[in-house]
């Protein structure tokens, strides 16, 4: 267990495609421990591999605090509707902007033990499962952003 150094903003690792995972080695394990705890410790609701500097789809997303989801190798397979809201991101400390996604999404992944499965999520779990497949693409919520992206106080970063 431990917290890992997230990249931020204006490094490349950011903008690399991932590539899929096709075993879970005690090293990937280790991984996914240490995105959880990096996560929780910067106050997250999800973070992916790259924003550690690993270019593996790997992504991890708890919007509860007790809920954590692993989603290795997760693509996005159905979307329903439109939310539009505040999103934030570790990369970008103190920052956020107006992102419109999918209210809801559904979305086929690998466990740790690499067994299908799928998870479906509404609102802000939807929006993060968009957010954090992105990241496996090189692609940021900047992109996405209407308008400008404004500051926002520590607490209130996703
Ligand atoms: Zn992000």
């Amino acid at each position: 267990m431990a917290i890992r150094n997230i990249r931020e903003f204006g490094d490349p690792v950011l903008n690399k495609p991932c590539k899929e995972v096709t075993e879970v080695t005690p090293r990937v394990r280790e991984l996914i421990e240490d995105m959880l705890d990096t996560m929780y410790a910067a106050g997250g609701v999800g973070l992916a591999a790259p924003q550690v500097g690993i270019l593996k789809r790997i992504v991890v997303i708890d919007t509860t605090g007790e809920d954590p989801h692993i989603l290795i190798n997760p693509r996005i397979v159905e979307t329903e509707g439109e939310q539009t809201g505040s999103e934030g991101c570790l990369s970008f400390p103190g920052k956020a902007g107006t992102v419109t996604r999918p209210k809801k999404v559904k979305c086929i992944a690998y466990d740790v033990e690499m067994n299908e499965y799928t998870l479906e999520g509404e609102d802000l779990l939807a929006r993060a499962i968009c957010h954090e497949c992105d990241h496996l693409d090189g692609h940021l919520y900047t992109e996405k952003v209407e308008g400008e992206v404004y500051e926002v106080k520590p607490a209130e970063e996703d």
